[in-house]
């Protein structure tokens, strides 16, 4: 299996609790549990996550209910599919009943943005999707082009702002109201991605947002924020930063194929906590994660697949 392929480290890391874990008796608990913790570490688990595995095992060992070596490799792994899948659980893509659906791609550059959604366009066509793209990267000379090509290639039309000064919200609005129009099912929105620091690409994806919202209410159906994998935990600060502005309906993590450690699966999924708002607007961290909706494993048009959390754990502990 190629999807995940590239977490070889990770698997090797992780193999090592196995020996532990064949000779385990109830005087070994400590030492298991610290190498197991040593190695989610090192697999970008992250620290807040690698507390929760092992604390819940060592509750679970301690009162008797796991017994074996192999019991507690089983609950291990049962304990991450559930991390993945019980509350960040919407992992196929959520298009609303309202055409043309509106899918917004966004991510600081370099990150895989122009690949994912080229690659996208590409699966969503072989399923017999209309699509539509609308060149949202205004900032970036290249991009435009860029898509021209993945347009083509992929058999769909695109949007492209007339002008210099053309505004992303602009192209934006005009391709939905196109789709609308023409009976696109999808418009597929590439967005600017400058450093995430830079305050205006925030002000822009807000805009955007809301002028796609203008034309198909509703709209945008998915706002899907794409993360290289090989940057481990330094991804959270920008993600949660995309999240707060713009509310992230989904991950991509791409380059899953490189040096990625499996751990960024989870993290994504489960740490970026989404802000919800209830009541009189006050903002609560709700314990919802963003699921992972499609991992890259690599630069070839198939190399975009949708996300298996039972297929990760598997591989990951294998
Ligand atoms: P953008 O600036 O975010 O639009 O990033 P690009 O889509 O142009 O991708 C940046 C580089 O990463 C390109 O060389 C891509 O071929 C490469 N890339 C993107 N996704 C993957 C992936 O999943 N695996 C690998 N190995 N390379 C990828």
């Amino acid at each position: 299996e190629k999807i995940f392929s590239g977490f070889s480290k990770t698997r090797e890391n992780l193999s090592v609790i196995d020996e532990l874990l064949m000779l385990w008796n109830l005087s070994d608990t400590d030492r298991v549990l610290d190498e197991l913790e040593e190695a989610l570490l090192v697999s970008d688990f992250g620290p807040k996550i690698t507390i929760k595995i092992v604390e819940s095992l060592r509750e679970d060992i301690l009162s008797g209910k796991l017994k074996s070596g192999s019991e507690i490799k089983e609950a291990l792994k049962k304990f991450v599919l559930d991390l993945l899948t019980s509350k960040a659980n919407k992992t196929e893509l959520q298009l609303g009943f309202r055409k043309p659906a509106v899918i917004m791609i966004v991510g600081v550059n370099g990150g895989g943005k122009t690949t994912s959604l080229g690659n996208l366009a590409y699966r969503l066509k072989n399923e017999g999707v209309k699509i539509l793209m609308a060149a949202g990267d205004t900032f970036r000379a290249a991009a435009s082009d860029q898509l021209e090509i993945w347009a083509e290639r992929t058999g769909s039309e695109i949007v492209v702002g007339e002008g210099e000064k053309v505004k992303a919200s602009t192209v934006l609005s005009q391709a939905v109201k196109r789709g609308k129009e023409e009976g696109f099912d999808i418009v597929l929105c590439d967005t600017s991605g400058r450093l995430h620091t830079n305050y205006s690409l925030m002000e822009e994806l807000i805009a955007c947002k809301k002028s796609v919202g203008k034309v198909v209410a509703g709209a945008p159906n998915e706002i899907l924020l794409v993360l290289d994998g090989t940057t481990g935990l330094n991804m959270l600060p920008q993600a949660r930063e995309f999240n707060e502005v713009v509310g992230i309906t989904g991950l991509i993590l791409t380059k899953l194929d490189g040096s990625a450690r499996g751990g960024c699966v989870l993290f994504g999924a489960v740490v970026i906590e989404k802000p919800v708002f209830r009541y009189s607007q006050v903002s609560v961290v709700d314990e919802l994660g963003i699921p992972v909706k499609f991992v890259g494993v690599g630069e070839g048009v198939e190399d975009l697949q949708p996300f298996d959390a039972k297929a990760f754990v598997d591989a990951i502990f294998s």
